[in-house]
C-alpha cells in the first residue's frame, strides 16, 4: 500500500473517528458517524466531479490537483495524459515525414487493402495515374486503373512479376505497375514511368526488323549469283570450294535474318489466340517423324501421357518443338536418347524435350536465351546454329504466358521443359459410347 492510500485510510478514520466521538459526547455516536461519513463522501465526490470536468474539457492546466489519494490519481493521470499526448505529436511528426518522403518518391505508390481498395496514394501516384488521395479512397484500384493486366496482377498474388499499362493521363505514356504484400493483409501498387524505356526498345525493334528486311533483297541477289555460279561447268576448278562456303554462309545469313524478324514480330504481338485448341501430341508426332529420318539421329522416344490440347498458336508452337527438338538432335551422339513428353495435370501442362547428350554447364544456363549466345559459338556456327532459336522459343511462350525452364548437367544430358498455365489447357470430353442409356 501506497503511503498516500494509508494516509487516505487514517485520515477516513480519524475523520469518522473524531465524528462518532463528538456525536457521543452529545449522546449521538450514531448521528455523529453519519455527519462524518457525509462530509467524507461529498469531499469523495467534489474531487470525482472536478476530475470528470478535467476529463471532459481535456483541461488539466486549470485543474485543482486534489488532495491526498486523489491528488495522486490525478498527478498520475496528467502524467500518463502528457506522455500520451507527447507520443501523438511524435507520431504525428512522424507520419509528416513519411508522407513528405513518400511524395518525394518519383514513382507512383498506393497502399490498397484486402479487396483491391485504395487506403492513400503518394503524390507520383497522382501525377502518373490521376489518383486523388481523398476523391478515390474506398474505390477499387482496378476500376480506376482499368487494364485487364493489372486486374489479374491484383488477384494473382503474384509479387515477382511486373506488368506494363498504358497511362490514363498521358496519352502514349506507360506505367510499369508491380504489387508487393504489405502489412496484415493490405498491398503496396507501385507504379513507375517506363515511357522512355518502352521507346528505346522500340526503336531498337523496330531497327533490327527493317534492317533484316533491307537485307533481303541483296542477299536473294547474292544466293542467285552463287546459285548461277555453283551451276555453271564451266568455272574454274579453284572457285568450287569458295563458292560452295559462300553460298553456306548465305543460306546462313539467310536463316538469321528470317529468325531476327520473327522474333520482332513476336514482340511486337499480344498474346497468342486461336481458333482451334492446337494438338500438341500431333505437332510431336509429326515433327519426330520428320526428323528421325536424318543420318546420325538419336533414338527418339514419344511419351504421351496427355491427349489434351492448348489454347495458342500452332505454328509457333510447332516452332517451339522443332527448335528443342533439332537442338536436342544436334548435341546428342548417335548412340544416345531423346524423350519428347507431354504431360497435363492440375497446375497445367508440360511440353519436355529432354536427351541424354553432352549437357551445359550451370553457369550458361541463364544466357541460353539471350540473342546470339551459345556455348561454343565455333562449333554452334559449324553445325547450323545461328544462336537465336532459344530466343524464339522463350518469345513464343511468352505470348503463352508459358514459361522455359532448363536443367542440365554438363556430360549427362539436357531437360528443356515447357510449363503451360492450366487456363491455357483444353481438356476435351470423353466421346460418350453410342448405344449407351
Ligand atoms: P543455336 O542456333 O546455337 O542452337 P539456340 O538459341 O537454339 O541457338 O541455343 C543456344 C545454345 O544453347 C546453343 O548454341 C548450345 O550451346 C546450347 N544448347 C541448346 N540446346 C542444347 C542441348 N539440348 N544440349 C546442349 N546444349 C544446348
Amino acid at each position: 500500500m501506497s503511503d498516500a492510500s494509508r494516509k487516505f485510510l487514517i485520515g477516513l478514520l480519524l475523520l469518522l473517528g473524531a465524528g462518532a466521538a463528538i456525536g457521543w459526547f452529545y449522546d449521538h455516536a450514531v448521528w455523529g458517524l453519519l455527519v462524518a461519513a457525509l462530509l467524507a463522501l461529498s469531499w469523495q465526490v467534489r474531487q470525482l466531479l472536478s476530475f470528470d470536468r478535467a476529463l471532459r474539457t481535456g483541461n488539466f492546466d486549470d485543474f485543482r490537483y486534489g488532495e491526498g489519494i486523489w491528488e495522486q490519481i490525478f498527478s498520475r493521470f496528467r502524467f500518463e495524459h502528457d506522455r500520451a499526448a507527447r507520443r501523438k505529436q511524435n507520431y504525428r511528426m512522424l507520419l509528416r515525414e513519411v508522407r513528405k518522403s513518400t511524395n518525394a518518391m518519383p514513382d507512383g505508390a498506393v497502399i490498397l487493402d484486402a479487396n483491391n481498395e485504395i487506403i492513400t496514394c503518394n503524390r507520383a501516384a497522382k501525377q502518373l495515374a490521376g489518383l486523388k488521395r481523398k476523391k478515390d479512397r474506398g474505390q477499387r484500384v482496378d476500376n480506376i486503373l482499368r487494364d485487364p493486366g493489372l486486374t489479374h496482377l491484383l488477384k494473382s498474388g503474384d509479387h515477382k512479376s511486373t506488368i506494363e499499362i498504358m497511362s490514363p493521363v498521358n496519352v502514349g505514356d506507360w506505367l510499369d505497375c508491380r504489387v508487393v504484400p504489405y502489412g496484415a493483409d493490405q498491398k503496396l501498387l507501385l507504379l513507375r514511368d517506363v515511357t522512355e524505356r518502352i521507346r528505346l526498345t522500340k526503336i531498337r525493334r523496330d531497327f533490327v526488323a527493317n534492317a533484316s528486311h533491307e537485307l533481303r533483297s541483296p542477299l536473294t541477289i547474292i544466293s542467285g549469283y552463287l546459285d548461277a555460279i555453283a551451276d555453271d561447268e564451266g568455272k574454274p576448278e579453284s572457285w568450287a570450294k569458295p563458292v560452295s562456303q559462300m553460298q553456306t554462309q548465305a543460306g546462313r545469313m539467310r536463316r538469321m535474318l528470317a529468325e531476327l524478324l520473327e522474333l520482332s514480330r513476336l514482340e511486337s504481338a499480344g498474346t497468342a489466340t486461336s481458333d482451334q485448341p492446337v494438338d500438341v501430341l500431333g505437332l510431336i508426332e509429326s515433327t519426330t517423324q520428320a526428323l528421325e529420318g536424318h543420318a546420325n539421329v538419336a533414338r527418339m522416344i514419344i511419351d504421351a501421357g496427355s491427349s489434351a490440347k492448348l489454347q495458342g498458336n500452332s505454328a509457333e508452337i510447332e516452332t517451339v518443338i522443332v527448335n528443342l527438338l533439332s537442338n536436342a538432335i544436334r548435341f546428342t551422339p548417335a548412340d544416345g536418347e531423346i524423350t519428347v513428353s507431354w504431360h497435363s495435370g492440375s497446375d497445367g501442362a508440360d511440353l519436355i524435350v529432354a536427351d541424354s547428350g553432352e549437357g551445359i554447364d550451370p553457369e550458361h544456363i541463364p544466357r541460353l536465351t539471350e540473342r546470339f549466345f551459345r556455348v561454343d559459338k565455333g562449333r554452334s556456327r559449324d553445325d547450323g546454329g545461328v544462336g537465336l532459336g532459344l530466343a524464339i522459343v522463350k518469345h513464343v511462350l511468352a505470348r503463352h504466358d508459358a514459361e522455359l525452364l532448363v536443367t542440365s548437367e554438363a556430360g549427362t544430358g539436357s531437360v528443356f521443359r515447357c510449363h503451360f498455365p492450366v487456363d491455357r489447357v483444353v481438356v476435351e470430353p470423353p466421346i460418350p459410347l453410342a448405344g449407351g442409356s
